[in-house]
């Protein structure tokens, strides 16, 4: 069974080496744990059992996000991109996994001891894992626009992927889930949508595609510009602006990315049909797509994909 909590005896990369998961601890005063000082990622792979390998999506692009992102809260990422997903396809290979997998580096100031004030003490592990559906959105997803709001640049930027901006996160959707909703919808200090908890957020009106641009809170989700590319290829005008909250209510077809939630529709928002209540025709073709390309399937985008082929797991 796929289930998202890995076992013990899984095979992880940490402290420069390959060990399993239930041997990669850290102590309780770790800054990182104490005060939010950690930059993750996450990455998927389908398995595609036609070429009896995993489909790692985009994970240089990932990495050298990750890369990129740690520099905001000073962390070193001493392996280069290429490096990291060189350590993610032995992973793979290590764990013989044959089902899809979710990839879940993470870097952090790792001192342990009090004190806010972070040094240069620095780790970073890569664990990946079976996984499954993170929200079953084959009906359609009711989303709700939360209390909370996003957070802003200058108080933690929300497009670096920071652990202690989870809390966030984590806030909107339990209240989100408690009131019957199955993702939360942020609005920026400003008023205008940012993003979903834990996912982009694209909304339909008159043929255009259109997504909160870079400085309205949000992760530059890569996600996100995989499915801006197939709408402009498509031949779907592709529109970064601002959206005001009233214009989720009169959407012709809103949807998420991520790469948890993958392309997941919305059909309701607080409490109001979205369209007609049912999944739209472009947020439809452009799943289906998405769901293709991402397993190495549609020849134009196969360059997004890290095939890796998964032989009888290595001796341990
Ligand atoms: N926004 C937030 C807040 C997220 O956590 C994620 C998931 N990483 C995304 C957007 C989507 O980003 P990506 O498509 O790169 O996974």
């Amino acid at each position: 069974m796929v289930t998202n909590e890995p076992d013990p005896k899984t095979i992880v990369y940490f402290k420069n080496r390959y060990m399993p998961l239930g041997e990669a601890q850290v102590g309780i005063l770790t800054h990182a744990l104490n005060y939010g000082t950690g930059v993750f990622e996450g990455i998927r792979g389908y398995w595609n059992a036609e070429e009896e390998s995993v489909m790692l999506v985009r994970p240089l692009d990932h990495y050298e996000r990750w890369k990129h992102n740690a520099r905001i809260p000073n962390i070193e990422i001493p392996a280069s991109a290429d490096a990291l997903c060189e350590i993610t396809a032995e992973l793979c290979v290590r764990n013989g996994f044959t089902t899809d997998i979710y990839v879940r580096p993470l870097a952090f100031k790792s001192a342990q001891r009090v004190g806010v004030s972070p040094d240069e003490t620095d780790a970073f592990a890569i664990v990946a894992m079976p996984f499954g559906v993170y929200l079953d959105s084959e009906k359609g997803l009711h989303a709700g626009v939360s209390a909370w709001r996003r957070v802003e640049d200058n108080a933690i930027p929300g497009r670096a992927k920071i652990c202690g901006a989870y809390v966030n996160s984590a806030l909107a959707t339990a209240d989100a889930k408690r009131s019957g909703f199955d993702e939360a919808i942020f609005l920026s200090e400003n008023g205008h949508v940012a993003e979903g908890a834990t996912c982009n957020i694209f909304i339909v009106r008159g043929g255009k595609l259109i997504t909160p641009g870079a400085s309205d809170n949000i992760l530059e989700g890569i996600t996100r510009a995989s499915v801006m590319t197939l709408a402009h290829d498509m031949g779907v005008p592709v529109v970064e602006r601002s959206i005001d909250r009233s214009e989720l209510y009169i959407a012709d077809e809103i949807f998420f990315t991520g790469t948890a939630v993958e392309l997941a529709p919305v059909t309701k928002v607080d409490h109001r049909l979205v369209g007609d209540g049912t999944i739209g025709p472009l947020t439809r073709s452009l799943r289906e797509m998405y769901h293709e390309a991402v397993r190495g399937k549609v020849r134009m985008y196969r360059h997004w994909v890290q095939p890796v082929m998964v032989h009888e797991p290595a001796l341990k």
